[in-house]
């Protein structure tokens, strides 16, 4: 790789540290400790993990459902929301992830489930992000996403 590219690689990678990225391979496999569902909305929870599925899994439909009113439904068939018993899901820091069979969050990270079903919408990638997500975002999840998606 050009060693351009390695660089511009590298800071993408360093304002990742607090947000998500979007990949779809296969998840990786973990010991749960527990699932639970609504609906199309299931929660698996990693082994060890301090709250209970029922909890989490309310927490993920309170934000799924705010994110429903703007952007509309997306179905989760086969894309399990799965609490990770970790702060950081990767050497990166990235707290969400979006695999093709999977969304993983960082343990407490159920306000980062918006960005990854915005996934689901969208795509891989963040293009046009910063025209309705990023906004909407800072407005209703006070979660301000500018400097990692690059918005002016
Ligand atoms: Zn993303």
């Amino acid at each position: 790789m050009p060693r351009r590219a390695m660089r511009s690689r590298f800071r993408a990678v360093s304002l990742c540290s607090l947000l998500c990225a979007c990949g779809l391979e296969t998840a990786p496999e973990i010991e749960l400790g527990g699932r639970c569902r609504e609906a199309d909305l299931e929660v698996q929870v990693e082994a060890g993990h301090p709250i209970p599925c029922q909890e989490l899994l309310r927490l993920s439909a309170n934000y799924r459902a705010l994110f429903e009113e703007r952007f509309g439904h997306q179905s989760l068939v086969g894309i399990p929301i799965r609490y990770r018993d970790r702060d950081f899901l990767d050497d990166a820091h990235h707290t969400g992830w979006r695999y093709a069979d999977a969304i993983d969050l960082g343990r407490l990270n159920w306000a980062e489930l918006p960005h990854e079903l915005n996934h689901v919408r969208t795509g891989p990638g963040h293009q046009g992000w910063c025209v309705d997500f990023e906004p909407w975002s800072e407005e209703v999840l006070r979660v301000d996403e500018r400097a990692y998606l690059g918005c002016r």
